[in-house]
């Protein structure tokens, strides 16, 4: 039974944590957000936030890279990342010293898409492509009912990509690989491209047709990867009006008639859920999840 059950969400982003506490209905009772700081003082504000409350569950979607796989050595830390004192930090463990509750532990991107799966508007057993672009570019993936990953969760946001004709000389912002997805069309190569913040660039600057370039082509790759239901793009940087748009016409190009496709725009499309909620609402399915796991054993 989790009737009167209390679910919590951690989202856990490279620049601040989102907490919020649910009732079995997902009904959000209370939130709190602070800036991601160094793991102890960070741990320790969450913590103290759950610990106000009688809470069952808890589902983690945190920034990566992560071990999400049950059983490996890996499972709950965050590896290795380039955020300063975060690498090999045991995300998992250090929670339940406090709060020892059932957890789901993935990455942020499987929490949206997982939320947007749930409580969107696709039918159960699609497929389901969610990326994010902001500070970086994620992307969490369902297939069967199931979260996409083999030794660990997808990285498709490293994936290299064709350059636009008017992108030729810029290198890209990936610490790793310069001109990846992430390094071509994250909120960083914006500023670096224009010396504009992302968010004070016009609608009408000529780099969001590169960007829609990016985002077709990511598209396209996830479509011949997965052959989805749905590509759903979050993050700061998709949110910006009629860049979505641009990519579906880059995109029908693209495919060239090639694959029978669904509608465009019902095809490349933003989150159901409204103001960055997916994670949270992830989350919480997955809190959830890991409750009712807990309590068939
Ligand atoms: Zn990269």
């Amino acid at each position: 039974m989790v009737e009167g059950k209390l679910l919590g969400s951690i989202e856990a982003g490279g620049t601040k944590f989102v907490c919020a506490i649910a009732d079995a209905n997902f009904n959000v009772i209370e939130q709190t957000k602070f800036k991601t700081t160094n793991p102890v003082d960070t741990m320790a504000k969450t913590t103290a936030f759950f610990q106000q409350f009688n809470v069952s569950a808890i589902g983690i979607g945190s920034f990566g890279p992560i071990g999400i796989k049950e059983g490996q050595d890996d499972y709950g830390f965050i590896t290795k990342t380039p955020k300063v004192g975060w690498s090999d930090f045991d995300f998992v463990g250090s929670l339940k010293a406090a709060v020892n509750v059932p957890v789901f532990f993935t990455t942020d991107v499987n929490a949206s898409v997982y939320g947007e799966y749930e409580f969107g508007t696709v039918k159960k057993d699609q497929t389901l492509v969610y990326f994010t672009l902001g500070t970086g570019v994620g992307v969490g993936v369902i297939q069967g009912g199931s979260f996409v990953g083999g030794r660990s969760h997808p990285e498709i946001g490293h994936i290299i990509l064709r350059k636009h004709p008017d992108d030729v000389n810029f290198a890209g912002v990936c610490r790793f690989h310069g001109d990846c997805l992430e390094g071509l069309a994250s909120g960083p190569s914006l500023a670096a491209r224009t010396g504009i913040a992302g968010e004070n660039i016009s609608d009408s600057d000529p780099v969001w047709d590169i960007i829609a370039y990016y985002i077709a082509q990511a598209a396209w790759s996830v479509t011949l990867s997965f052959r989805p239901d749905k590509i759903i793009f979050g993050g700061s940087v998709s949110s910006r009006p009629g860049l979505l748009s641009k990519a579906r016409q880059q995109f029908a190009q693209m495919n060239n008639d090639y694959l029978p496709l669904p509608d465009l725009d019902n095809y490349i499309v933003h989150p159901k859920i409204e103001n960055n909620g997916s994670a949270t609402y992830g989350d919480l399915a997955l809190a959830l999840f890991a409750l009712q796991k807990a309590t068939v054993k």
